[in-house]
């Protein structure tokens, strides 16, 4: 094997065997050892001293939504993977819905590559999407090389891309099923949903009993029988509800192929402090209790919940209407995300090691990207360096998304991410982002 080109060294490298001081030797853009902190590093190779600083792998953000093209005045490629890149994030996989068109054809798919190909500041795969007619498009969909396909339950707030109707998950769920594919589920039970009050106003509260958790449970009972019928792997998207953790919980101990995911929102956030017209704060399903984010923060301890994904979700400034029913839906944090959840993880008592299995790790796994998400020899030398006892305040001002809205403005947080690296190459420090050096991706 050639020798490094470049060696890391920190007192604290966060890797899959816990944290430790070690010298990371990288080579052709990839981890080529893991070495004790005093090994030297060959002459004339050049060494990255951290300090004390940790070294994170680079965090792997599979729930994104860009926009580009089409809605890009709401977010784009360069906005979001700079965010990203200012954050710690080195992988996101970009949603395929809000850009028009969506991603629901082959045709939308390249569309969709020839728009971030130039702009790119990080490594980006795309999600595919079901509907309720694009079952013809799903096999050409995956044989080019998506994640996987998304799909709704209930209606997703753009015209474009409609949910599944009662009738449609099953075709769905076996057609992904026959791909070997993987099928990820905003779920939510429209009838649920159609029979709660209507969400007019500016009071959080009447949004909040729009979107009962009832419709989280009752979607989520359907997708976990939808697995067990036809074998499919099924992710549920940004779980927000407590009360769908045991049916999670019972499918997987019975060895059915379900997967989680929550966000930094839910894990940080309770519906009594959002003030009224606080339409930042509106996301469906929605920011609920106390009694919810505990819950949340149990099962991914425990392993219920696995993944902790952003569902950076932006719009321009002036969609955000002080009235919940009509603002659009949607936290941005594709920059914050680390923070944000360090800061509660470790007031819970959870380790960076924790943050990076949640943020890195199991993201990557769910897509099956094995060059992704760890510190370890053979993956992408991709890395995001933290200083987790310095604290910041959130300046909007500073935040890279086009749209800067955030829902965390003027909150101190924990954890300033001092650098970040795509395959040995630093693309953000301080502040300061690189050119775009990210690559497309595609499913292995
Ligand atoms: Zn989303």
């Amino acid at each position: 094997m050639a020798g490094p080109e470049l060696v890391m060294r920190s007192t604290r490298v966060v890797t899959p065997e816990g944290t430790r001081p070690a010298s990371v030797a990288v080579a052709g853009g990839r981890i080529t050892a893991v070495l004790p902190h005093s090994a030297p590093a060959p002459p004339g190779v050049p060494v990255e001293d951290l300090g004390d600083d940790v070294l994170l792998p680079g965090l792997v953000d599979t729930h994104v939504h860009v926009n580009e093209p089409g809605r890009t005045e709401w977010e784009g490629f360069a906005t979001a993977t700079r965010a990203a890149a200012a954050g710690g994030v080195t992988t996101l996989v970009d949603m395929p819905l809000n850009s028009v068109p969506p991603t629901t054809t082959p045709a939308g798919l390249r569309a969709k590559r020839a728009a971030a190909r130039p702009s790119v500041h990080v490594d980006v795969g795309f999600w595919g999407g079901a509907l309720p007619g694009n079952r013809a498009e799903l096999r050409p969909l995956h044989d080019a090389g998506v994640f996987g396909f998304k799909a709704f339950l209930s209606p997703s707030g753009v015209e474009e891309f409609p949910h599944l109707g009662p009738d449609d998950l099953e075709p769905v769920a076996s057609e992904i099923a026959a791909l070997g594919g993987l099928l990820i589920v905003h779920a939510e039970d429209p009838g649920h949903l159609e029979r709660a009050p209507r969400p007019d106003g500016p009071r959080y509260a009447d949004f909040l009993a729009s979107r009962p958790p009832g419709a989280e449970d009752a979607a989520v009972a359907r997708l976990v029988a939808a697995a067990e019928r036809y074998g499919t792997r099924i992710h549920v998207l940004h779980l927000s509800s407590a009360g769908a953790l045991g049916t999670i919980a019972a499918a997987r101990a019975r060895g059915l192929p379900v997967t989680a995911e929550t966000c930094p929102h839910f894990l940080t956030l309770t519906a009594g402090e959002i003030p009224d017209g606080a339409t930042e704060f509106k996301c469906c399903p929605p920011i609920r209790g106390a009694d919810d984010r505990d819950a949340l923060w149990d099962a991914l301890a425990a392993g219920v919940v696995q993944c902790v994904v952003s569902d950076h979700s932006p719009c321009t400034a002036d969609l955000k209407v002080p009235d919940f029913g009509r603002a659009w839906g949607g936290i941005s944090s594709l920059q914050l995300g680390l923070p944000v959840v360090w800061t509660e993880a470790r007031r819970r008592g959870h380790t960076l090691d924790d943050v990076a299995r949640w943020m890195a790790t199991a993201p990557a796994a769910l897509v099956g990207l094995a060059a992704k998400g760890a510190v370890e020899p053979g993956r992408d030398a991709d890395f995001a360096v933290l200083a987790p006892d310095e604290t910041f305040t959130v300046d909007p001002a500073a935040l890279h998304h086009r749209n800067p809205v955030t829902a965390y403005a003027g909150r101190t947080l924990y954890g300033v991410v001092r650098s970040t690296w795509l395959r040995g190459r630093r693309i953000h420090h301080r502040g300061v982002l690189g050119g775009p050096a990210g690559r497309l991706l595609e499913r292995a």
